[in-house]
């Protein structure tokens, strides 16, 4: 993929850090992933000791992205996806899922995280009427990825696009710039684009503040927890779909298989709003 090619070919080798845990390779081990290293392991044991439903957590986050994307694109139409913050691959990935529902889908995949590189071959191979590339760049450098060769060649910013930021809003700290950062993502995006959100809360547990210290922020990961009023905000000039901002596990869900799990083993929220 040509997108890959250029972006690999300028980079300087990788240091990737594997003595210190790493928010997308404890996912991964949440998830049962093999891309993980011993420190990644232990902080998300030690994380799962303090909150032994942590997997669950995981898979339930994970499980809401799937439906989100199956949403977007049965039912709203979709056909460009902007996933930010995508992390280590696990399949089914969003452009399965999105090309699985519309073979003609087009993604581009943004991380900031050096490891999600290394495997974004297992991204790239979509479809061959959709199209996928991958892009490493920081949420924070919104004009970088809006006006990337990756973006541009992929996307056309004329006609509807539904941006993702799953489970890495949490992880910028200055809640200031978290807003305003998603506010410039949208901004050049047409009406009929949609945001898809998911963010950790502690409105069903409030020792998840405590938590979050003990196995990310000791760990010099920042970490930003957010109640429902204040993820509203990163919808505004969004109309919500029903059912609005609910814990992931009973956002649209498939069946009732998942309705039994208490939203304090879940502590996450999503979202999916339409631009006005
Ligand atoms: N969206 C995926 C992965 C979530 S893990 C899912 O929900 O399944 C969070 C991901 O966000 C990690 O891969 C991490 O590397 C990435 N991330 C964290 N901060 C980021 C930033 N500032 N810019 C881009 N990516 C970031």
């Amino acid at each position: 993929n040509m997108a890959w090619t250029r972006q690999t070919r300028r980079r300087e080798p990788v240091d990737l850090r594997t003595d210190q845990a790493h928010t997308a390779r404890m996912y991964d081990y949440l998830l049962g992933g093999k891309d993980n290293f011993p420190a990644d392991r232990e902080a998300a044991e030690q994380a799962i000791a303090g909150a032994p439903y942590l997997r669950t957590t995981a898979r339930e986050n994970r499980a809401f992205m799937h439906r989100a994307v199956r949403h977007l694109a049965e039912q709203q139409g979709i056909r460009q996806f902007l996933d930010i913050g995508t992390g280590i691959p696990t399949s089914p990935n969003l452009h399965e899922v999105a090309q699985a529902a519309a073979p003609d889908a087009r993604v581009v995949y943004t991380d900031n995280d050096p490891i999600v590189l290394t495997h974004a071959r297992a991204l790239l191979g979509g479809s061959a009427a959709g199209r996928t590339a991958y892009l490493e760049a920081d949420l924070g450098d919104v004009d970088t990825i809006l006006d990337s060769a990756e973006l541009r060649d992929t996307l056309d910013l004329s006609r509807p696009v539904a941006v993702s930021v799953i489970a890495i809003l949490h992880f910028l700290p200055d809640p200031d710039a978290a807003y305003d950062i998603v506010r410039r993502l949208v901004a050049p995006l047409p009406a009929g684009s949609c945001l898809t959100i998911s963010h950790a809360t502690a409105d069903f547990d409030p020792t998840m503040e405590e938590q979050a210290a003990r196995s990310y922020r000791a760990r010099g990961i920042p970490v930003r927890l957010r109640s429902r009023d204040e993820i509203a905000p990163f919808f505004a000039g969004f109309d919500l779909v029903a059912p609005g901002i609910q814990s992931v596990h009973r956002w649209r869900p498939d069946d009732n298989a998942s309705a039994a799990i208490p939203d304090g083993q879940v502590n996450v929220y999503g979202a999916v709003g339409s631009k006005r």
